[in-house]
């Protein structure tokens, strides 16, 4: 089988809300492609070699591990940076998210370092923005997709100006609950608040994400033959509706 590379940051630290599922499902759909995900864990003082890995995925995490991890995961930005220049792909949810932007302001007040790769800061507020969200989105100009999953942050998030958002919300608090917009998309990396696991509900992701992951090695993303993914549809479904009928309000 051919291989893919994967840098997961501190997955013992940002793991919340069964982020690791996220993993789970990119190595079913790579394996179903004839392509082996190697995960390799990246935490404080990791090597980081020139084109090693094909995409990196970051998880959530509270206030408190977020500030544990930050000073070791800005000493990697310099490699993340070069990584993402020269076409790896990235995931980074939630907490995950906050901390590739600038920087984090925490609820204690507290201003985390980023690694500035995303176009964005993060302030804690006082309410916490909690429930499902649904979001239209736009990665590939004229195929508009959903996304659905479930946010739980006390952060709002603001991207800069001309920063490109992941979607705009449908249903839920996004980014600030008040812009409108959740996420961020700069090139080949996707940051954005939603839980669940993301994945397993939004298959197409997955799989963009995968064809990016395959671009950094070969240039250009595969188009996939589509698998039977029903039950994902089913699961899309349930959490689209919930978010249209419960999403997250103050
Ligand atoms: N601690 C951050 C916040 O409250 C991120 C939370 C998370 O990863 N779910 O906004």
């Amino acid at each position: 089988m051919r291989r893919l590379v994967v840098g997961h940051l501190f997955p013992d630290y940002l793991n919340i809300y069964a982020d690791r599922g996220n993993i789970a499902v990119l190595s079913a759909r790579a394996a179903w492609r004839g392509y082996e995900l190697e995960v390799r864990p990246l935490g404080a003082g990791a090597e980081i070699q020139r084109g090693e890995h094909d995409l990196f995925y970051v998880g959530g995490g509270q206030d408190r591990e977020q500030a544990l991890i930050a000073p070791e995961l800005a000493a990697l930005g310099p490699a993340l940076h070069e990584a993402f220049e020269a076409g790896a792909a990235f995931l980074a949810v939630c907490g995950g998210y906050q901390l590739l932007g600038h920087f984090y302001r925490d609820q204690s007040g507290e201003e985390l370092p980023g690694i500035g790769l995303l176009p964005l800061h993060t302030v804690a507020g006082s309410r916490r923005m909690i429930g499902d969200v649904l979001l239209e989105c736009e990665l590939e100009p004229g195929s508009p997709r959903t996304l659905a999953g479930f946010e739980n942050h006390a952060g709002r998030t603001i991207l800069d100006q001309d920063a490109q958002p992941l979607g705009r919300v449908v249903a839920g608090f996004g980014n600030d609950g008040d812009s409108g917009y959740e996420g961020c998309r700069a090139g080949r990396a996707i940051g954005t608040y939603l839980h669940g696991p993301l994945l397993p509900r939004n298959p197409w992701l997955a799989d963009w994400l995968l064809a990016q992951a395959i671009a950094h090695q070969s240039g250009a993303p595969p188009t996939f033959e589509p698998l039977d993914d029903e039950l994902e549809e089913r699961a899309h479904k349930v959490s689209a509706n919930r978010a249209e009928t419960r999403g997250g309000r103050f």
